[in-house]
């Protein structure tokens, strides 16, 4: 059983539509694929009814930016139901917060001599649910600036950089709580990652794990073996559930192709069974409609 659970489709910064993305996870032979598009569940419908034409088994999830202590870490969320209201209201500001900054970013970049437009990236972004870094990264590249999006964060859009403004991302253990109470289940994107550091640190982690974590994306591209080895450790410590992924974002990010790094079957499991019992609370408590697997 091969198990994916971490992507990005066209709606938020993959290149991929969301069916298409799924027809890819098929062929490519995994037997289950998660949809985590950046803080918005707008692809869920086309992937859902492609995954069941298809024969693969979809977790409908999202990949929630959050904050903690300052450090901007990316949550996974899995099978919430997306319409209730704290969580709603987290991924409305998330977004606002991207889109509000595009004009400022451009002019960030128009004083550096460059003749980028916001309808530029608004052009690249095409049916994305907000237009952030990598559509201003995507519009330099069309533009002939930079070669690819690498580039462009390097020399413009990344931590430091000129053309860098900060937006609104929701404090962490505030979105776990809200995850849990939609009925669904979260687990911490890359957690020593990008940044280079092992933040959240131990002891985050277990405050986090007692808030309602249900996870470690121990398995991912950005971790070196020794930190996939010391988050391992961590995990089975505090109880947490151990999963790896892709993070594939078709053409959008190299190295990060489809099943390259993939979850453990028990491991689902026990996801799975968190989620069923966070859902079952929320439809008895809160009324809402969690999702559910799309089987295969
Ligand atoms: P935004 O939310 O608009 O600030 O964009 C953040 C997204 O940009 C992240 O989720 C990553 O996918 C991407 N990103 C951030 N830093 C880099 C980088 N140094 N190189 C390439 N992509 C990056
Ligand atoms: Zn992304
Ligand atoms: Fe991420
Ligand atoms: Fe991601």
């Amino acid at each position: 059983m091969r198990i994916d659970l971490h992507t990005h489709s066209r709606v938020s910064d993959g290149t991929d539509a969301p069916g298409d993305l799924v027809r890819a996870a098929k062929a490519q032979g995994l037997d289950v694929v998660a949809l985590t598009d950046h803080d918005t569940a707008a692809g869920w419908p086309e992937a859902a009814e492609v995954a069941a034409e298809t024969g693969i088994e979809l977790v409908r999830g999202m990949e929630i930016s959050t904050e903690h202590q300052g450090h901007s870490v990316h949550l996974l969320a899995y099978l919430p139901d997306p319409a209730h209201p704290p969580l709603a209201a987290e991924l409305e500001r998330v977004l606002a917060g991207r889109s509000d900054r595009l004009p400022q970013m451009v002019a960030r970049l128009n004083d550096l001599g460059i003749a980028l437009t916001v309808e530029d990236v608004v052009a690249v972004s095409g049916d994305a649910a907000a237009s952030g870094r990598p559509h201003v990264a995507d519009a330099l590249v069309r533009l002939g600036v930079v070669a690819d999006r690498t580039e462009a964060f390097d020399r413009y859009l990344a931590w430091g950089r000129p053309a860098y403004l900060s937006r609104y991302a929701a404090p962490l253990a505030d979105a776990v709580r809200a995850v849990t109470e939609a009925g669904g289940v979260s687990v911490i994107a890359h957690p020593w990652g990008r940044s280079g550091r092992e933040r959240p640190d131990a002891d985050d982690l277990a405050m986090l794990s007692r808030a309602g974590l249900s996870g470690l994306e121990v398995d991912h591209q950005d971790h070196a073996p020794r930190t996939r080895a010391r988050l391992r450790a961590l995990a089975r410590e505090l109880g947490l559930v151990v999963t790896g992924a892709s993070d594939y974002h078709g053409t959008g990010k190299v190295g990060h192709p489809l099943g390259v790094n993939t979850t453990d079957p028990e491991e689902y499991a026990r996801l799975l069974d968190r989620a069923a019992r966070a859902a079952e609370a929320a439809r008895t408590v809160r009324g809402l409609v969690p999702p559910g697997v799309v089987r295969a």
